[in-house]
């Protein structure tokens, strides 16, 4: 079934001084256009990862522009989430499959799911593809349907693409974050959308120095120790166990190095627990290195001071769909340090606004180079942090779904 998901409130004008100047009054002129618009967003959780943190901010500005605006998300047994997982991590390029159990659950939920949609929308947005059935089931319901794929499918397993294929081009788009992610056998109208942060979030906001160490201390890190930091779910993909071993290496040259890794548990993330584990594991007995997760309250406060506070950030993803922490970091003018692969170059220039690398080894050798130049590293934060202004800001991702719903109206 699918569960309403409640929101605050938010104003475009309170991001006119944040982001670059033309961009508030052209998605007002966009806005008018659709004055009325619904809009309904279905994802599988409200709680943990990108598409989350995106639509808690995206669903309350599209309703400040004149849009009334919906986001529901699937709520399933346990074994939905299961086959979900397998399917994510199938188009991430894993080659385990679905089972044909693991099929049934999956068909099953998104049929009851579309079973309680009801019509009276206008557009209705599907992120990735735990909900990717509904169209299917519910039917046009007479709207557009706008597939959202978040996740890195440049190289998917080519049986579970080819299962989805089908029912993802009975939508009138699907949107991707990179060319390189679109499927093979995709013969649709696709369009290119990048992600975003939010600059004026609890997440994002401007922590002082002084209320940053303040809300870290309280986690046991002490004001005078260097500090990495990588913030991400427990995931084989996010490796947490390769960004360990990039510390270690650090830590023979600078002995006072302290490692922070926090990671939420999403609800739609069977696995989260038991690769929790093997990484306090891989982590053993050292007392410098700190495994928090949101039920030690670290919440998105929280994050935003270990950002505020890290001396670099990590993001070492061996998969990324974009990473909205690499943004997160650069937002925040830290010297960050990323695996070299799916949305993070876009994000990373390397060299100039941080630093791209693909083994433990070379994120070790990038880490101790921004621990030997702060002033280089300072400079490098704050180019990143320029790039996130003119690319990587809600409202320009307001702006886009805006056009986006504008061409589809006109395409009739
Ligand atoms: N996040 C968080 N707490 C955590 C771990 C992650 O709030 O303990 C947030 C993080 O700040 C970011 C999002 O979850 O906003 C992760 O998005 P990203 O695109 O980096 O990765 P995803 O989880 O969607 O693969």
């Amino acid at each position: 079934m699918l569960q309403e998901v409640h929101v605050g409130h938010k104003s475009l004008a309170d991001y006119q001084s944040v982001v670059v100047p033309p961009l508030i009054d052209e998605i007002r002129e966009i806005a008018r256009e659709l004055e009325g618009a619904r809009v309904l967003h279905i994802n599988a959780t409200s709680f943990g990862g990108g598409v989350a943190e995106i639509l808690y901010t995206l669903v309350p500005l599209m309703r400040d522009v004149g849009l009334e605006t919906d986001w529901r998300v699937i709520m399933a047994a346990q074994e939905y989430y299961e086959s979900t997982k397998v399917i994510h991590n199938a188009l991430q390029g894993n080659p385990i499959g679905l089972t044909d159990a693991q099929k049934e659950t999956y068909e099953l939920h998104n049929k009851i799911a579309a079973e309680s949609l009801g019509g009276g929308f206008d557009f209705i947005i599907i992120h990735d593809p735990q909900p990717v059935m509904i169209r299917h089931f519910a039917g046009d319901l007479g709207a557009k349907w706008i597939w959202r794929c978040h996740i890195d499918t440049s190289t998917p397993n080519q049986t579970v693409a080819e299962y989805l294929t089908p029912y993802i081009s009975g939508y009138d788009t699907a949107l991707f974050t990179l060319n390189d992610y679109v499927f093979q056998d995709l013969d649709m109208p696709i369009r290119v959308i990048s992600p975003a942060i939010d600059p004026l979030s609890t997440k994002n906001m401007a922590l002082s120095p002084e209320d940053a160490d303040y809300v870290v201390s309280q986690f046991g890190i002490e004001p005078d120790r260097p500090l990495m930091l990588q913030i991400s779910r427990f995931d084989p993909w996010k490796d947490p166990l390769g960004v360990i071993d990039a510390y270690r290496i650090v830590k023979e040259k600078y002995a006072s190095v302290r490692l922070a890794l926090v990671g939420s548990m999403a609800t739609d993330d069977p696995e989260g627990w038991t690769f929790f584990t093997k990484t306090v594991e891989h982590a053993g007995d050292d007392s410098d290195i700190l495994i928090l997760t949101n039920l030690n309250n670290v919440g998105n406060l929280e994050v935003n001071a270990f950002q505020s506070r890290a001396d670099l950030i990590i993001q070492k993803s061996i998969r990324e769909g974009f990473g909205l922490t690499i943004s997160e970091a650069l937002w925040k003018a830290k010297p960050t340090v990323g695996g070299n692969v799916g949305g993070i170059p876009s994000q990373l220039e390397d060299g100039l606004t941080g630093f791209l690398v693909s083994s433990p080894e070379e994120c070790a050798k990038r880490c101790i180079k921004i621990l030997e130049d702060p002033p280089g590293a300072k400079v490098m934060g704050r180019r990143g942090k320029e790039h996130v202004r003119a690319h990587y800001l809600t409202p320009r991702l307001l702006r886009d779904y805006l056009k986006m719903f504008i061409e589809l109206k006109g395409a009739g």
